[in-house]
Parts: structure tokens; C-alpha cells; sequence
């Protein structure tokens, strides 16, 4: 029987054959502004391909690839698009990331440089220290990205304490002459030109190779949404900028649209509904623990947020009863009829991301869906494992999207995630209803998301075998309704039973597990979930993991108390 296969209802966008930064910043004749500020016209001018290339040292040449490790800040952008126009790939790293973790994402990419934040630069010594490089050596590939950052002129480096030996930044874009971005033509859209990190449906993390023409479709796919008025309508840029999520949608729709962006580092409430008020925003995009928040948070009703006309969620699931409970709270403080529109996208950093998001239009009567798919896209639920039944129409089934990705040197990760034929199998549950809404209802796959942050089980396990009192480990995720999110949970076998042969010497030995852990990895990887030390690990005939056992029994746990 022929697969039912779903497309969009609208129109596929035209395919490009440029870099992104050429589809990004170069100017254009009408229509799309290309505007954006003079300010950030200043950047991708100043770092030019070949300085960058010759400023830096060892020099990264064409195709190679940077890592850029830092949080939210102005230097972002200019690092990113800097990189791009001088030829490079780029792979973004979690700005909380250890030593370890940093390790494992600079060598599995094949990094030659890392672009640091300041705050970032002893963890990077650290990191080439364990990788037995000399300070002398490490110095070579690291450029400093400076919390005050100066576009040109001056010694930036006076400005940064710790400058000595190091390439800054600002002092790159001092130096560096107007010249042109190296140009993609042709086949050459199809290169890599960034490689965010996902543990995907198994494993530890890998590199998404998302290629130019990924990101240059997904530029016209996701403009004008929302519809805010070029160059005007502020947005707040809140999310980390390292996840696919804010390189696609947020920082291309900043240089598309040309809107301000309120830059912030990390999610503060106060901060939040402070520079709300301060510089009028309008639109923002958001995780769902966001607006758990801005349920509870008195800040909400001591500023003004009535500028604020569209929230727009993704990375994890924003339930109807949520949305319903911000904007109810939104709406006590604002003017009477005024309304903030909360809509929701869905997407994995493997689909770069964004595959389906629900129209600002249709907000308030698909609450809770993901919305429709997206244009250039293609849809198949199955039933089964193979893909060889269709999920019946308004039934639940595992979403495959066909799509053109693929992991970075690991191609039996690529072989298990994509088909032959070009499908992506998200792990995912979805239902579509008659008009094509799509609905995510469950997630079949191994990876465990805190608060829209990826956390691979596998990277856990791998460390908890490390530990020299455990013999065996599982890591899954546990609900927590409080905060809307999942926690992760570990349950543990010790390497000598017999010393832990009370409820007490359990509860000593997996507090000691929890407080191991946090030594070890980035915090969204912490065991908020809890340790739980069992006599065994539940596995298939082949040695898998039962994780859905292990689900079930840390509901019984639950249900206990
Ligand atoms: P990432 O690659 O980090 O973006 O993670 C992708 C995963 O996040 C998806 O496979 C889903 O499990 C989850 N996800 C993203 N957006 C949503 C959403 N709107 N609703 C439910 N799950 C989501």
C-alpha cells in the first residue's frame, strides 16, 4: 500500500543556492529590507574573511571549524556571522558546559579555534590542559570574545585584564579591513556551516551537519512570524543563542527583519519584565519554564508588559491549561480586550529546526498544538518501528519528517536516525487532527529534556559508570508538574550490595551519587530527579535498557511518597 505522506498547505519557498550570510546581509532590491542596524552593518564589515584568517593563530582556514563557547552577548553575533563570512564552520557549545564536556564537543567536531567569553576562558585552559596542551599552545586557539566589546579603534585589549598572549576580539575588528564575505555558489550551499550538538533518538551527543541551504530555507520559511514591522518592533533575545532554535529563528529573523533584539543573558524575571517595559517589546520567543514563571512571579504585576503582543514557545511542550494560565495573568494587568497572542513551534536541532508552528491566528483555537507543518517539508506517522504502517488518521504515531540532515563522521548514528529514502524518525508521538494541526503527545525516544535543555542519558550513564561504587546504571526522565519539566533520575546498582543493605545507607549512598554528579557536568545535567539504588537494571534479551520499566517504577515511587 502507498504511505500516506502529509505536505504542507503552504506553498514550498524557493531553494537558494547562496551562504547564509550572503542571503542574510547582502543587500536587496525591494521587498525584504536586508535592514539591519547600522550598528551590527559595522561587524560583518570589520571582520573580514581574510583577517580573521590571518589575525588569528594557528590560522583557521576555510572549512574548518570554530567553537564558539560564551553566553548571550553583542560579541555573539559578530563571532558567529565573523566566522561564517571568513568561510568557517561553527559549533556552539552550552556556555555552562565543564572542562569535560567542552573536551568532548571540541574534539568530536574537529575544532581548530575557540571563541570564548571571558567568563569562559578558565574552563577553555582547563579543557586544553586535559587534552595535554601547553598554555602556550591552548593561548594560540583561543580568541576572546570581551564582555565590552569595541568595534574599532583603540586597543581592546586594555580593556580585558587577562589579554596578555591572547587574540581579543575587539582588536580583530580594529584591525580588519572592509572586505567582501568568501562566497558560496552552487554545491557549495549544500557545505556545513554549523554543527549544534543532539543526542538525537540514542547516544551521547553528535554533530548535526546543517548545511547553508538549511538555514538559508529556514530564513524564508519562518519570516514574517509573527508579522512585526521591520526595523521597530523590538524582540527579546533570551534564549541561549548556542541552540539551533536562536541561531535560525531568532538571530535570522534579526538580520531579515531588521527588529532590535534586547540581548540577555540568562532568564531573571525581574530582568525580564524590566527591559519588557524599558524598550517596549513585542514579540519573544520562549521555553515553556518561561511562562511557568510568569504565572507565579509578583514582578509580572509591577511593570507594564502591555507591549508585549506575541510569546512564541519551543524546545519542549506548553500545555493548553499553561497558556491559558498566563494569559489570564497578563491580561489582569493590562488593558481590557488588550491581549498577548501565545503560540507554540515545534522542531529538532536534526530538522534545523523549526518543522511545524501554529499560526498566531489560530492561537486560541488549537491550544496546545504544535500547528501546521511547514512549508518544504514532509510528513509520515507510522505505527511501527520499520515505518511500515501508517498511524490511522487521528491516531497517534511516531513522526518522520523527511529531511536532508545528517551526524557529523558517525554514520551508523546517521544510518539508525534517517532512512534509505531521506526519513528522519524524531522519536516523537504526534496526532493530526482534520484541518492538519499536529498535536506531540509523547516522546518514544531515550533523550531527556530539562527545561528545553538537551540531556543525553547515555552521556550520564557513561559517567556513572566511572563511579567506582556503581556496577550498573540507567538514567531516565521523571515529570516534574510542578515545574513543568522533566527531571533527570538515575537508578543505580552499587558495585558491594551488602554495604548498602538498609534504606539508609541507600538514601547516604545516592545523596553522595546526586552531589558526585553536580562535581562533574553542566547544571541542567544535575540528578534533580534523584538517585534511586536498585539490585538490578531491567534489560531486553539484546542488553537495551528497559527504560519504560524504569518509568513505570519511579511512578510507583511517586504514588508511595
Ligand atoms: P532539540 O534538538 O534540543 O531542539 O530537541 C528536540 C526535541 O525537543 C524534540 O524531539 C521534542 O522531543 C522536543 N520538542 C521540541 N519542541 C516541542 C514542542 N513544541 N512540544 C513537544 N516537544 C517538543
Amino acid at each position: 500500500m502507498t504511505p500516506r505522506i502529509y505536505t504542507s498547505h503552504v506553498p514550498d519557498v524557493p531553494i537558494l543556492n547562496t551562504s547564509i550570510f550572503t542571503r542574510l546581509f547582502a543587500p536587496r532590491a525591494s521587498g525584504d529590507i536586508g535592514g539591519f542596524s547600522a550598528s551590527l552593518k559595522v561587524i560583518w564589515r570589520y571582520l573580514s574573511p581574510t583577517e580573521f584568517a590571518t589575525t588569528t593563530r594557528p590560522s583557521a582556514k576555510k572549512g574548518d571549524t570554530v567553537l564558539i563557547y560564551s553566553p548571550n552577548s553583542l560579541a555573539w553575533p559578530v563571532a558567529l556571522y565573523g566566522s561564517v563570512a571568513a568561510g568557517l564552520r561553527c559549533t556552539f557549545a552550552n556556555s555552562a558546559y565543564t572542562s569535560h564536556e567542552l573536551g568532548y564537543q571540541y574534539q568530536d567536531s574537529g575544532a581548530k579555534l575557540v571563541l570564548t567569553a571571558e567568563e569562559g576562558l578558565r574552563t577553555v585552559r582547563e579543557m586544553f590542559a586535559g587534552l595535554s596542551l601547553s598554555k602556550e599552545d591552548s593561548d594560540k586557539r583561543i580568541v576572546v570574545l570581551e564582555n565590552n566589546l569595541r568595534w574599532a579603534g583603540g586597543p581592546a585589549s586594555k580593556t580585558f585584564p587577562d589579554a596578555c598572549g591572547l587574540v581579543i576580539l575587539g582588536d580583530l575588528l580594529s584591525r580588519s579591513a572592509l572586505k567582501l564575505e568568501e562566497k558560496f555558489e552552487g554545491s557549495a550551499a549544500n557545505e556545513t556551516v554549523y554543527l549544534c550538538y543532539s543526542s538525537g533518538t540514542t547516544g551521547k551527543p553528535k554533530g548535526v551537519e546543517t548545511t547553508h541551504q538549511n538555514m538559508t530555507t529556514m530564513v524564508d520559511i519562518v519570516s514574517g512570524f509573527p508579522p512585526l514591522i521591520p526595523g521597530e518592533q523590538p524582540m527579546l533575545g533570551i534564549l541561549p543563542f548556542y541552540h539551533i532554535y536562536s541561531v535560525s529563528n531568532l538571530l535570522n529573523y534579526l538580520f531579515t527583519v531588521g527588529c532590535p533584539v534586547i540581548i540577555q543573558t540568562r532568564f531573571e524575571p525581574v530582568e525580564f519584565c524590566a527591559n519588557i517595559e524599558k524598550y517596549k517589546v513585542v514579540f519573544a520567543f520562549l521555553i515553556p519554564p518561561v511562562f511557568v514563571v510568569l504565572t507565579r512571579h509578583p514582578a509580572i504585576d509591577k511593570y507594564d508588559l502591555s507591549s508585549l503582543e506575541y510569546m512564541l514557545s519551543g524546545a519542549a511542550p506548553l500545555g493548553a491549561d499553561l497558556v491559558k494560565m498566563v494569559q489570564q495573568r497578563l491580561l489582569s494587568k493590562r488593558n481590557p480586550g488588550g491581549k498577548c497572542c501565545i503560540t507554540q513551534g515545534y522542531g529538532l536541532t536534526e530538522t534545523s529546526p523549526s518543522t511545524h508552528m501554529l499560526e498566531f491566528h489560530d492561537a486560541d483555537r488549537k491550544i496546545g498544538s504544535v500547528g501546521h507543518l511547514l512549508p518544504n517539508l514532509k510528513v509520515h506517522l507510522v505505527e511501527d518501528a520499520d515505518g511500515q504502517v501508517d498511524a490511522q488518521e487521528g491516531q497517534p504515531g511516531e513522526l518522520w519528517i523527511h529531511s536532508p540532515s545528517g551526524y557529523l563522521n558517525n554514520v551508523s548514528a546517521t544510518k539508525n536516525a534517517i532512512t534509505p529514502d531521506g526519513w528522519f524518525k524524531t522519536g516523537d508521538v504526534a496526532i493530526r487532527d482534520k484541518e492538519g494541526h499536529y498535536y506531540i503527545v509523547e516522546r518514544v525516544k531515550e533523550l531527556i529534556k530539562y527545561k528545553g535543555f538537551q540531556v543525553p542519558p547515555a552521556e550520564l550513564e557513561a559517567l556513572l559508570f566511572t563511579h567506582p561504587e556503581i556496577a550498573d546504571a540507567a538514567v531516565i526522565g521523571v515529570e516534574s508538574i510542578e515545574q513543568v519539566t522533566e527531571l533527570p533520575r538515575a537508578y543505580v546498582i552499587h558495585a558491594h550490595p551488602e554495604q548498602v543493605n538498609s534504606a539508609q545507607a541507600k538514601a547516604v549512598f545516592a545523596n553522595s551519587i546526586v552531589k558526585w554528579i553536580e562535581t562533574k557536568v553542566a547544571k541542567h545535567k544535575f540528578l534533580r530527579g534523584g538517585v534511586g539504588v536498585i539490585d538490578v537494571v531491567p534489560k531486553s534479551a539484546a542488553g537495551k535498557i528497559l527504560r519504560r520499566e524504569l518509568r513505570d517504577l519511579a511512578k510507583q515511587e511517586v504514588a508511595r511518597g
